[in-house]
């Protein structure tokens, strides 16, 4: 991070705490996603814990501990903290936008470079660290312009940075909750309390990871059992054995990424073949590394472990059969969901799955929605609610790619234009 940054980023924060724990992984996530150079200093015994980290024991709750290059320290840090002590946690600087956009994943953060560059006051909100789903990847090789590919993290750090130089606003830890929208003004309502008023709103709230759905998956969430690809983990695996879960391009992404380091990769994938989910290149990559086998018809029946992940049990679908696999590394890469309950409040459609409806699908019949107040139809991005406009991966029918949520982002704003110009 460059201009929204202090003091800190630009030397190296330590990190400080034992294996499988779970705030730890949050925050290395969280800081490997931002950008931010820091040093993970794992301690395996009391004695450790006592000499580097000056707490009295392994389990002492005040692991893990960030100790920043001005020598300060917090204990057991929140993400809200974290952001505090970067300076990068900021109240938002008007009473009222023209356009407010909520997540910064690559529909979001194109919509604020289009938005700010094209003179609009713009503010961006997000819940967690920039770049979304993207920025979690450890390599992104089929964006347009980058041949030799490019981390989520680094393309989430450029366009960050691109739309700050428009002027966009961005406020991150901050999670917008619920949504009240008249024609021609809106408010969301963050977490925290804090409100925002804009003219017009792009939800670029992308998805959440799906879980397993197996009945202790909680207990093990962020300590040895991760959603996602784990990209800020790949030092830390380093002649283990890692599973990685689901048949497409994250989790292949992943796979690969893994094999570099780890002993052995186990892809478990739930049909019988990786080609009808798996980009080609990635089929080839997976097929010819020799530390990478692919499970297939096979699905994660058990989980277990005394404070983390210890065993992982897998099943064969048609015969049954069961595997035990000892080790503390499981990514679930099974997509996501919508988390959009706030829309049915605001008036606005989802379908089933959850995902915002926008466009000529609100038409159904030759009719526009219920309660839609206009003597025209919704725009293209355009949600139920006029001025209210969804991009990328929450909107219904999206394509799930980098380059198609950018150009979402892209388009949202030229209907802002228009909205506003026109109502
Ligand atoms: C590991 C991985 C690898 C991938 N690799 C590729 C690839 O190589 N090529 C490719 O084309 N695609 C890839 N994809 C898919 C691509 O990343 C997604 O399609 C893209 O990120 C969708 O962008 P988005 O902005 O719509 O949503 P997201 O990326 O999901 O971003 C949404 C953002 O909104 C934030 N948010 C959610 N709710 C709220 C709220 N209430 N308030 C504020 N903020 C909120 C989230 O924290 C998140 O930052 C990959 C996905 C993953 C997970």
């Amino acid at each position: 991070m460059t201009e929204q940054s202090a003091t800190v980023t630009n030397s190296l924060v330590s990190l400080f705490g034992r294996p499988g724990n779970a705030t730890a992984y949050a925050i290395r996530d969280f800081l490997h996603r931002s950008d931010v150079p820091f040093e993970w200093i794992q301690l395996e015994t009391d004695e450790q814990a006592r000499s580097q980290a000056g707490v009295d024991h392994l389990q002492d709750p005040r692991l893990p501990i960030c100790i920043f290059p001005d020598g300060s320290r917090i204990e057991c840090p929140s993400l809200r903290q974290l952001t505090e002590k970067l300076g990068w946690f900021r109240s938002p600087l008007h009473s009222e936008y023209d356009l407010a956009i909520y997540g910064a994943g690559p529909a979001g953060l194109s919509a604020a470079v289009y938005g700010a560059s094209e003179g609009l006051k713009t503010v961006v909100i997000e819940r967690s660290a920039i770049g979304g789903q993207a920025g979690t990847s450890s390599k992104i090789e089929n964006y347009l312009g980058f041949p030799k590919g490019i981390s989520g993290a680094d393309l989430a750090e450029r366009a960050r940075e691109q739309a700050c130089r428009f002027g966009a606003e961005i406020l991150l830890a901050r999670e917008g909750v619920r949504g009240e929208f008249t024609t021609g003004k809106g408010t969301g309502y963050l977490a925290d309390g804090t409100k925002i008023v804009a003219r017009a709103a792009i939800c670029a709230t992308g998805v959440a990871y799906r879980n397993l759905g197996l009945p202790n998956e909680e207990k093990y969430f962020n300590a040895g059992l991760y959603y996602g690809a784990g990209a800020s983990e790949s030092a830390l695996v380093k002649d283990e054995h890692v599973i990685v879960v689901g048949g497409g391009n994250s989790a292949g992404q992943a796979a690969m990424h893994f094999s570099s380091v780890a002993k052995r990769v186990s892809l478990v994938i739930r049909g019988d073949c990786l080609k009808k989910t798996l980009s080609q290149y990635l089929v080839d990559r997976v097929n010819a590394a020799p530390n990478v086998e692919v499970l297939r018809r096979t699905e994660v029946t058990g989980l277990s472990g005394k404070d983390c992940l210890e065993e992982v049990t897998l099943r064969h679908r048609d015969t049954g059969e069961e595997r035990k696999i000892n080790t503390h590394w499981l990514f679930a890469c099974i997509g996501g969901e919508p988390h959009t309950n706030w829309a049915d409040e605001a008036g606005i459609v989802r379908d089933e799955a959850g995902y915002l409806v926008t466009g000529p699908d609100l038409i159904q019949a030759g009719k526009r929605p219920a309660n839609w107040p206009l003597d025209r139809d919704p725009y293209y991005l355009e949600t139920s609610v006029p001025g209210m406009f969804a991009a990328g991966d929450v909107r219904h029918g999206s394509v799930k790619r980098c380059a198609s949520a950018v150009g979402e982002g892209a388009m949202a704003v030229a209907f802002v234009h228009r909205y506003l110009a026109q109502g």
